[in-house]
């Protein structure tokens, strides 16, 4: 089964990125290592916590999402796109990869994190999906980790989600 990271839902584009469950995997693994230590505001805590949840513990192959979804503000956005684009940045450069038990696959990841990118910088104020966004604050429990100050994994220090720590349910990882 696969995963996709679309763009809107229902809109199809050649950047739509469709992985295999193991692969989507690592991305997130990557993009989790990177994005926690980059992330300074709360919304860039929050963008981040929502990625992680694509996490393939909650159910093989039901971990897909569409960017326009992701919890973006609009008076932040293009300061919050361009941190997304730097955590990008990051895991091309293997930032934190050391914790991980493997070594990720440059040559299958990096040209899905080179859609991302493109994905990314195609949000606009206007396509930003109110009703999904709405509906993933709704469903946050009061002890979920947006509303407890974004704790982190103790071993790999990546933001928590209500499934745990993203790269200790990593399938790749022992
Ligand atoms: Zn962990």
């Amino acid at each position: 089964m696969s995963n996709f990271i679309d763009f809107k839902r229902g809109e199809h584009t050649c950047d739509d990125i469709g992985m295999s469950n193991g692969m989507t995997a690592v991305f997130i693994s990557i993009l989790a290592l990177s994005g926690t230590k980059l992330a300074a505001t709360e919304n860039q805590k929050r963008l981040m916590v929502r990625l992680c949840e694509a996490d393939q513990i909650c159910g093989i192959g039901t971990v897909s999402f569409d960017v326009c979804s992701l919890p973006w503000e609009r008076e932040t956005l293009e300061e919050d796109k361009a941190f997304m684009l730097r955590v990008i940045e990051g895991a091309k450069n293997k930032t934190g990869w050391e914790k991980l038990d493997y070594e990720p696959s440059e040559e299958r990841l990096f040209p899905n994190l080179d859609k991302l990118i493109r994905l990314i910088e195609r949000v606009t104020a206007a396509d930003i999906d109110d009703e999904k966004i709405k509906k993933w604050y709704e469903l946050a429990e009061a002890d979920d980790p947006i509303n407890n100050g974004f704790p982190k994994c103790e071993k790999h220090g990546v933001f928590l989600t209500c499934l745990g720590c993203v790269v200790c349910n990593d399938p790749y990882m022992q």
